[in-house]
């Protein structure tokens, strides 16, 4: 018989949504009738845009003719002019378009990094956090070295760096899930130096960087000068447009990242790149391209700009309630606080008198005990309903 691959016995059970998801069916046995509505999970539930839409229609339709056909892309990084634009409209030139390589998404990317730096890198990991950084680490074999940084409200969900073990990786994501908090400038200027002074790499996830709305806040780790000699930035067309079911997202290596031994780091991605990836799907591609169009842009802001009027809705339902809400402004997550009070037993609450799911913060790390993640994804009638119930309760 084939041995088990140990790194798996390391992982915690993939208990948070199974765990959900049994007690709103718990609920659903007890009373039937009642009318659930779900705050708890980050998919997108608004149609794609008529620009994307009309887009992905057309690259099918002309993949069905021969002159249209295209197989395997020559490379996998992706469609040259999707890269350029990119660049062009989201970098504003200062990455270039070799340094972008286009995918099937940003945690398929976050894995294939963990292959780029391998197991034995040591790892610093905002506590709380997207579960990928942990559990990718620890498949990627990362057992001895992983580090939390508790990202709370008194210190304003950024890490005390000053009290970090110096680590190869640095996981970073702004605006954040799950604590909805963006980081300013000069919190990633203080990351960027950390990572410069420790020759660590900051792993960037900016997957929520187009709900950013406020002036003068980062969108990019590269808007932090010199952050291009020690970080890594992953980004998704997810959440901007709706591409959470057709798959589409992008990563950069800049030419300026090096190891230890002054090899660039960008040749040996473009060769997992190439080894395990054959390239993201031509059609998701052509949706990407027309969501960086003029007009493909505007129907994202009024798509980002509809979820951004739920998480209103869902903060004004908490704040009657008196509850402390974080977040939900340049980011679709808002994290609710109920200090002295366990996540799970609020999760119940809430689910029991006001039948709405939300996640409950323990599920994203220690740091979490106590919160609770609403998700501003869903119709609006939906959310504003479960605002109304909300601002009912008692806690
Ligand atoms: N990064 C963060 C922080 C996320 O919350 C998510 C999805 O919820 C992802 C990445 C996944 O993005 P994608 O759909 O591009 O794989």
């Amino acid at each position: 018989m084939v041995k088990r691959n140990p790194h798996f016995a390391g992982l915690s059970e993939g208990y948070l949504f199974p765990e959900i998801a049994r007690r709103r069916r718990a609920l659903l046995e007890k009373n039937p009738d009642a009318k659930i509505i779900s705050l708890g999970i980050g998919n997108t539930t608004e149609p794609l845009t008529p620009a994307v839409a009309q887009a992905l229609e057309l690259a099918a339709r002309e993949l069905g003719t021969a002159d249209g056909y295209s197989g395997y892309a020559d490379d996998s990084a992706g469609l040259s002019a999707l890269r350029e634009q990119i660049a062009a409209v989201l970098y504003k030139g200062r990455i270039t378009p070799r340094e972008i390589t286009i995918s099937d998404g940003a945690k398929c990317d976050i894995g294939r990094l963990q292959i780029l730096f391998g197991g034995r890198a040591t790892v610093c990991i905002q506590d709380p956090a997207y579960p990928v950084y942990v559990d990718g680490s620890l498949i990627a074999g990362a057992g001895g070295g992983l580090q939390y940084m508790p990202c709370r409200p008194e210190n304003d969900f950024f890490p005390d760096l000053g009290g970090l073990k110096r680590a190869d990786l640095i996981y970073f994501c702004s605006p954040n899930n799950p604590t909805g908090a963006a980081a300013t400038k000069t919190q990633l200027a203080e990351l960027v130096a950390f990572a410069r002074q420790n020759k660590s790499i900051i792993i960037f996830d900016a997957a929520y960087s187009e709900f950013i709305v406020e002036q003068n806040l980062p969108r990019s780790i590269y808007e932090i000068p010199g952050a291009d000699e020690v970080a890594v930035e992953v980004n998704s067309f997810s959440k901007s447009i709706g591409f959470t079911g057709v798959r589409l997202g992008w990563c950069v290596v800049p030419q300026k990242l090096k190891f230890e031994d002054g090899r660039p780091a960008l040749p040996d991605w473009l060769r997992i790149i190439n080894t395990l990836f054959n390239g993201a799907s031509n059609i998701a591609q052509r949706g990407g391209l027309a969501a960086l169009t003029p007009a493909g842009r505007r129907e994202t802001q009024n798509l980002v700009a509809y979820y951004q009027d739920n998480a209103k809705l869902i903060l004004e339902g908490l704040r009657q309630t008196g509850i402390q809400a974080y977040g939900g402004v340049n980011s679709p997550y808002i994290w609710a606080h109920f200090p002295g009070q366990k996540s799970w037993d609020v999760f119940e609450k809430i689910l029991n008198e006001a039948y709405v799911v939300t996640t409950p913060g323990a599920g994203f790390g220690p740091a979490g005990e106590s919160f609770i993640r609403f998700s501003a994804f869903g119709r609006h009638g939906d959310i504003d309903a479960a605002a109304q119930r909300l601002k009912r309760l008692k806690f």
